[in-house]
């Protein structure tokens, strides 16, 4: 953790204050070196997913795989597969097992289980503090989402992976991912699958191919697009309002909250304070309120015997309130 802080001269309008300065971007940050790829699919992305505003595109069973996959795909393949198993090693389970939520979490379109593992251990090292890529800090926005929009040479350098990351690629399945577009090809079967699924209910439903066809395509339209920016603004919350807005139940050398919205909308992601304190445990939720499905869906799968060395939470003491000195927004 570095010693000192590096305050950029902007000024960032606070609760308390008016004139507090943000935490400079990390080093080697331009804020107009435009990552275009990112910015191409994280735009594409959420302009296609306006097509769910067309009426031709609206029925409500597509709505409704929408509702079920954001809850899945969420659950299973980011909480689950890239943050509780593979960055934190908070349980173990079989390959096949882990392999398919990291197929599940490459469908959430939120990179390769190398890079993120590393963007989040990164983030754990040097949480709130200049070299963090995502602290709301250097601005909420900046946290949000922007800091997915433009190049870091940090974490474009091959080091990244070696320094947080070496664990993940010592399995060769996640060494492929990395490479040969296979990323691109998983995004496209999934395409594939859902406009093959609503093919077949809009057959059923309506017994014509012409009649399926927009059926199917409001499937991808909402089953992908609108359920892959939920998923998204989901995980990107946990890194912006939970470090800005919430309750803490312990110190931490961040600034870390526990936010009931964000922990009951991201199946327990939300209780960020208590995961940054003990950051191996399965569990982030302590109190009877911190509801936490990831680790109620973990716990389901220890009993049926899919899951085993579960980390429990440590013994940490309890300093309800209490924030650190430096770097508060408080
Ligand atoms: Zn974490
Ligand atoms: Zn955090």
């Amino acid at each position: 953790m570095p010693d000192s802080k590096h305050y950029a001269t902007a000024v960032l309008p606070s609760r308390t204050t008016f004139a507090k300065p943000l935490l400079a971007l990390p080093d080697g940050v331009q804020p107009y070196r435009i990552d275009w790829v990112n910015a191409s699919v994280i735009g594409g992305v959420h302009a296609l997913a306006l097509l769910a505003l067309m009426p031709q595109f609206f029925n409500w069973t597509a709505v409704i795989v929408a509702i079920v996959a954001a809850r899945l795909f969420g659950l299973l393949g980011i909480n689950i597969g890239y943050h509780r198993l593979l960055t934190h090693r908070g349980f173990a389970c079989p390959k096949w097992l882990e392999h398919t939520f990291v197929v599940i979490a490459i469908c959430c379109a939120e990179d390769t289980p190398a890079r993120w593992v590393a963007v989040h251990r990164r983030h754990h090292e040097t949480s709130d503090d200049r070299p963090d890529p995502h602290s709301p800090l250097a601005g909420f926005l900046w946290a949000h989402v922007g800091w997915l929009l433009v190049k870091n040479p940090e974490l474009a350098r091959l080091g990244i992976y070696e320094r947080y990351a070496r664990d993940v690629l010592r399995d060769p399945f996640y060494v492929r991912l990395e490479r040969n577009f296979w990323q691109l090809r998983i995004l496209l079967i999934q395409l594939n699958v859902f406009f093959l699924a609503g093919l077949v209910v809009g057959l059923l439903q309506t017994g014509s191919i012409l009649d399926a066809i927009p059926i199917a395509v409001s499937f991808i339209v909402w089953g992908v697009f609108v359920r892959t920016v939920f998923v998204w603004h989901q995980t990107w919350a946990v890194n912006s309002v939970t470090h800005v807005w919430g309750y803490r139940n312990f110190t931490t050398d961040d600034d870390s909250r526990n936010n009931v919205f964000i922990g009951l909308l991201a199946h327990g992601e939300g209780w960020h304070n208590n995961h940054h304190a003990d950051q191996r445990s399965a569990r982030h939720g302590r109190r009877w309120w911190e509801v936490d499905t990831t680790y109620l869906t973990i716990r389901l799968l220890e009993k049926v015997g899919l899951a085993w060395d579960v980390a429990l939470p440590r013994a940490v003491q309890e300093t309800p309130g209490a924030i650190r000195q430096t770097g508060s927004q408080t």
